[in-house]
């Protein structure tokens, strides 16, 4: 069987070959850690951010969107603490040239701690059947016990030299636990120092009318510094929300793992204004909706998870992740945080504006604290993509690729395939997608084979075939052939609409959300 690795290889070169996603100027041999969506790539990605945007904007009363631009004043970045504070730890190994994390490399070897537990654990339970109880191993088997141990020194030493931004505690964990570059194999590395991720750029036409301007780097400051506009024009109410889904920018030290960590992203953040105090019962609010949220996708329940930080950002007093278990482990997906009043106060106090709420009930102003949801596109397509690809054996010996996507999601809804290109059958299959084409998306595909038309189709993940034959002038049923399954109904042409409707309406996921 393939490693996860490779299966992951595959999925990448299959977003290529399949036109999802392409390296940024393919032509001039790409570019680092940025990407472009091909023509099935942005289906998926407008239907994702649809799927987001609703959601959160058209099932809540109470949240509005904004489209902000990209270039903001410089002294946004100021106050926000980024252009003081948005910086990694970065570690280069003398040997391979190699540039890294240093948090990122310890996280690892925190991970691979946990990894030989979970194998240990495994081991017993075939070893010992039905009566294996996994919680008393965990707390008794003595190898599991020393891993633990271990997992937990690490981590204690991390977590105090993060939240201290001791970057010389950084090296000497990653040398006391002797942490060797994966190129080189060696332990020379360099002194840890910090980077700051925020690309410039210049403003202003002239060359002394210049002034440096940051590429935002999250999509999140849009919002703060609209929130005046917002309350006041909108006439919000708190409790609110403002959402927005836009570009973000990041020079990140290593790009690695395809369009999980670029250069250039895209964001779906909303900032949920609140009254101080009841911060908590908002976290663990929007906590349970986000995760609601990925599940109602039906990838798999058991591939999320939550992971608390350790070290919390500068603005937050509480913040997790949702992670998603990728080919290469559970990594985060979204982050949801309580940021405080930080980014309001700091904008008042950087722009001399008042930045408050009346509440009409108590008669009293204060500075709403802020719940953050903040997911990044591009992951939330790699997560889908790792989930949907699989290698099929079929009973004939053959293998086929078919991407499992939900069908809310899919680049396309239906294929339309008359058998042959002649005897009418053309004429009736364009009849057939006329019908159903301001619905939803259809291609129409007359040539080659039928069998190699469905495997194109299931390689892209279109969850109908609607087959169009000589009995179909006649009696007025087609052959719809469900994606997943391979099965095959012969179904009456008025019908198709309702049975592709059930499947691909999104609105049967919004009320799964808003169900209790
Ligand atoms: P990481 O720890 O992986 O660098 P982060 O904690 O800095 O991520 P946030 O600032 O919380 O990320 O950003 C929110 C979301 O934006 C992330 O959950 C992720 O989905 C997305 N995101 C952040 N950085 C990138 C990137 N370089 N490429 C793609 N998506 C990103």
């Amino acid at each position: 069987m393939a490693s996860q690795e490779e299966v992951f290889k595959k999925m990448v070169s299959h977003c290529k070959e399949y036109g999802f996603v392409f390296p940024s100027s393919d032509i001039y041999d790409g570019l680092a850690a940025v990407y472009d969506y091909g023509q099935m790539g942005v289906e998926l990605k407008n239907n994702i951010k649809k799927y987001w945007w609703d959601s959160m904007v058209l099932l809540h009363e109470n949240i509005v969107g904004v489209d902000a631009a990209i270039f903001m004043h410089p002294t946004t970045w100021k106050a926000s603490g980024h252009v003081d504070a948005f910086n990694d730890p970065l570690i280069d190994n003398r040997d391979s040239k190699k540039r890294y994390r240093a948090d990122v490399l310890i996280e690892e070897l925190i991970a691979k701690y946990d990894e030989k537990i979970e194998k240990e654990v495994e081991k017993a339970a075939k070893r010992f059947g039905d009566k294996f109880d996994a919680e008393m191993f965990k707390t008794t088997n003595p190898r599991v016990l020393e891993y633990a141990a271990k997992r937990d020194e690490i981590h204690d030493r991390y977590k105090k030299a993060m939240n201290a931004n001791d970057l010389a505690e950084l090296k000497q964990i990653i040398l006391d636990y002797e942490i060797v570059c994966p190129i080189s194999g060696t332990r020379n590395w360099t002194d840890v120092r910090q980077f700051n991720l925020m690309f410039t750029t210049e403003i202003g036409s002239t060359a002394d009318g210049t002034s440096k301007i940051y590429l935002r780097p999250e999509t999140a400051q849009g919002i703060f510094v609209n929130y005046l506009n917002i309350q006041k024009t909108g006439r919000m109410r708190i409790p609110f929300g403002i959402a927005q889904i836009g570009k973000a920018f990041r020079n990140e030290i290593v790009a690695r793992q395809f369009i999980f960590r670029m250069r250039e992203f895209e964001q779906m953040e909303m900032q949920f204004f609140i009254k101080p105090g009841t911060e908590m019962d908002w976290f663990a609010h929007w906590k349970q909706f986000r995760l609601k949220w990925h599940k109602a996708l039906g990838l798999g329940d058991a591939k999320y998870r939550f992971h608390d930080h350790d070290k919390l950002a500068h603005y937050a007093n509480a913040a997790t992740d949702i992670e998603f278990e990728m080919p290469f482990g559970f990594k985060e997906v979204e982050g949801i945080h309580s940021r405080t009043n930080f980014d309001l106060s700091q904008h008042a106090k950087y722009s001399g504006k008042k930045i408050e709420y009346f509440d009409p009930e108590t008669n009293e102003s204060y500075t709403p604290y802020v719940i953050e949801t903040s997911i990044g596109v591009d992951r939330m397509f790699l997560s889908i993509m790792c989930a949907a690809y699989n290698e099929e054996a079929l009973e004939n010996g053959e293998t086929r690729v078919v991407l499992n996507l939900p069908p809310v999601l899919a680049p396309v809804k239906a294929a339309i395939l008359p058998l042959v290109k002649k005897d009418g059958l053309p004429e009736k299959a364009r009849e057939i997608m006329d019908g159903l084409k301001f619905d939803f998306k259809c291609v129409y595909d007359e040539k080659d084979s039928i069998g190699k038309r469905y495997r194109r189709q299931d390689a892209v993940g279109t969850p109908f075939c609607i087959t169009i034959d000589h009995d179909t002038l006649n009696d007025g049923c087609v052959t719809l052939r469900y994606r997943d399954t391979m099965k095959q109904d012969r179904v009456k042409i008025e019908e198709l609409h309702a049975l592709i409707d059930a499947q691909v309406n999104m609105k049967n996921l919004y009320k799964k959300l808003l169900a209790e």
